[in-house]
């Protein structure tokens, strides 16, 4: 989609400090990272948020959370918080659904 930090950074219009990469996502370390190792896990295909999920595209969404499992594990990382802002209020700045993967350090309890 045009003018979406996200989709430019998936085309590499933007670079980024890769983790992973398939044929459907793709996982990148964040640019200001809220924890010893804090990356992003980006569905390829743009979907904006949470509130854009639905049947036809959720397949996406069970996939990144096995990329999760997977790639933490080869990180090293045995406890970490995953998380999605959706809308404003809520702490969204980039309007391409994403996750993010906290760890590395134990994290302050609690949902905010
Ligand atoms: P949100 O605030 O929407 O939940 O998360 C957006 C995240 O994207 C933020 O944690 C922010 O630091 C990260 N971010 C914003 N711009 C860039 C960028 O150009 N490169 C990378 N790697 N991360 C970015
Ligand atoms: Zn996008």
């Amino acid at each position: 989609m045009e003018d979406c930090l996200f989709c430019k950074i998936i085309a590499g219009e933007i670079p980024s400090n890769k983790v992973y990469e398939d044929a459907l996502c793709y996982a990148f370390y964040d640019i200001a990272p809220q924890a010893p190792t804090h990356f992003l896990v980006v569905p390829k295909k743009h979907i904006s948020g949470v509130s854009e999920i639905c049947e036809e595209n959720a397949a996406v969404v069970a996939h990144i959370f096995s990329v999760i499992s997977k790639v933490t594990k080869e990180l090293g990382l045995a406890s970490y918080r995953v998380v999605s802002n959706c809308g404003e209020d809520a702490g969204q700045t980039v309007f391409h659904l994403h996750f993010h993967v906290l760890g590395g350090a134990r994290l302050a309890d609690g949902m905010c």
